[in-house]
């Protein structure tokens, strides 16, 4: 599915190819099929009312616009993962009648796509390793005139005796480089819908539309991390244990003398290291599952450029991005567990009381008490879905206040 070299003079094309498709209704003649929404929780804990918050917002857009939605498990993060989250999660959003169409997604389970991925960049010179550790970034960042939060592009030129002498220090200390991306642009604008920012301005300062449809954002892209560093992998190609330090002295001798293609590539036979960096899987995974439109909670608006960047890179359609304010704890941070009773579990009135606090706090959105008429048996989405107007959904943060305590 990863088509790399060939489309970058078309992308132009395909863009507006794609905005011209996204203004025909699905099911009419000559119309082509929407991408699906999607949510894709990280399972590494309850979902609390923000999380559930956005997941009815995403299912009500894309059922809005005759959108499939897709749900997926974002395990990339294998030690912060756990079986019995995702397991509790998927169980939590039934229950809230958040529902998907086709086979659920799960990252673990898509590797050999993101190292498809990785390959069709290494092939065109897009990768290079990466030696700093979190100190050296943060060191150099500080240098006047850096984008924030941006990778200074320490190791982008780095010869290869260079880079022979600091694999070979990682290496004594039993770890492997990370990839980077060769990024080829400072920046790249996304299609956002409903960001945050009417004053014009979002996070890294980006700029913001006015929030109507077909609005942009645009935002920083650095040579963002393709694949993490760390400690030598354990798990080799064929599984089992096959010696990892042998495994990386051959890695490092067969990218000897050639610092464009084959960077980083793994020995044959040897460990593999599948710490694949979030923003190259959630791009290859969206397009795996066909998925057109994201929704998701704002803090994630400056990532998207950089992951729209890399879609273009790998020749896959852009998606349209719909960034949504997150709900907020009493103390103006974002919505935490230390926060109370926020999950499914806790929450006062279970499923039909968290259901009736989302509703009222889409504000003009939707109609709870048309909804109420409709669900004998308290809101659902599904009785949200026939007055949602997403143009009138409130841009500011919600505030979730405990019921019964004193700051109430
Ligand atoms: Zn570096």
């Amino acid at each position: 599915m990863v088509r790399a070299a060939e489309q970058m003079e078309t992308a132009g094309g395909e863009q507006r190819g794609s905005e011209a498709r996204a203004a025909e209704r699905p099911g009419e003649p000559g119309g082509e099929r929407r991408g699906a929404g999607r949510y894709a929780p990280s399972p590494s804990g309850d979902l609390h009312l923000g999380n559930f918050r956005t997941a009815v917002l995403a299912w009500l857009f894309a059922k809005h616009e005759g959108r499939e939605f897709r749900m997926r498990i974002d395990d990339i993060d294998a030690q912060r993962s756990s079986e019995e989250s995702a397991k509790q999660q998927l169980l939590d959003l039934a229950t809230m009648g958040i529902g998907y169409e086709g086979r659920l997604w799960r990252q673990q389970e898509c590797c050999s796509e993101y190292e498809k991925a990785l390959e069709a960049l290494r092939e065109r010179g897009l990768v290079y390793e990466c030696y700093c550790s979190r100190k050296d970034i943060a060191e150099a960042v500080r240098a006047p005139h850096a984008a924030p939060g941006a990778y200074p592009g320490t190791c982008r030129d780095l010869g290869e005796s260079e880079r022979a002498a600091k694999r070979a220090e990682l290496a004594e200390r039993g770890r492997v480089p990370a990839l980077r991306l060769r990024a080829e642009v400072d920046e790249w604008e996304v299609r956002e819908r409903f960001a945050v920012g009417a004053n014009g301005t979002g996070a890294n300062g980006g700029n913001v539309s006015d929030g109507s449809v077909g609005g942009v954002y645009r935002g920083v892209v650095d040579d963002m991390v393709l694949r993490r560093g760390g400690n030598v992998p354990k798990v080799s190609a064929g599984g089992g244990d096959a010696g990892a330090s042998a495994g990386v002295n051959a890695g490092a001798d067969a990218m000897g003398g050639d610092a464009g293609a084959g960077a980083g590539a793994d020995a044959p036979g040897g460990p593999v290291n599948r710490d694949y960096a979030y923003n190259l899987a959630v791009v290859v995974d969206d397009a795996l599952a066909g998925v057109g439109q994201v929704v998701r909670g704002d803090d994630l608006l400056s990532s998207a450029p950089r992951q729209a960047y890399l879609a273009h890179l790998l020749g896959l359609p852009p998606v349209e991005y719909v960034h949504v304010p997150l709900v907020l704890g009493p103390d103006g941070k974002r919505l935490a567990k230390r926060d109370g009773a926020v999950t499914l579990r806790d929450f006062p009135g279970g499923a039909e009381g968290m259901l009736r606090w989302i509703a009222e706090s889409l504000g003009e959105a939707v109609d709870v008490s048309a909804a109420e008429a409709a669900a004998a048996r308290g809101i659902t989405p599904a009785a949200l879905l026939p007055t949602f107007r997403p143009e009138l959904l409130p841009r500011e943060p919600v505030i979730w206040r405990p019921t019964g305590t004193p700051a109430d």
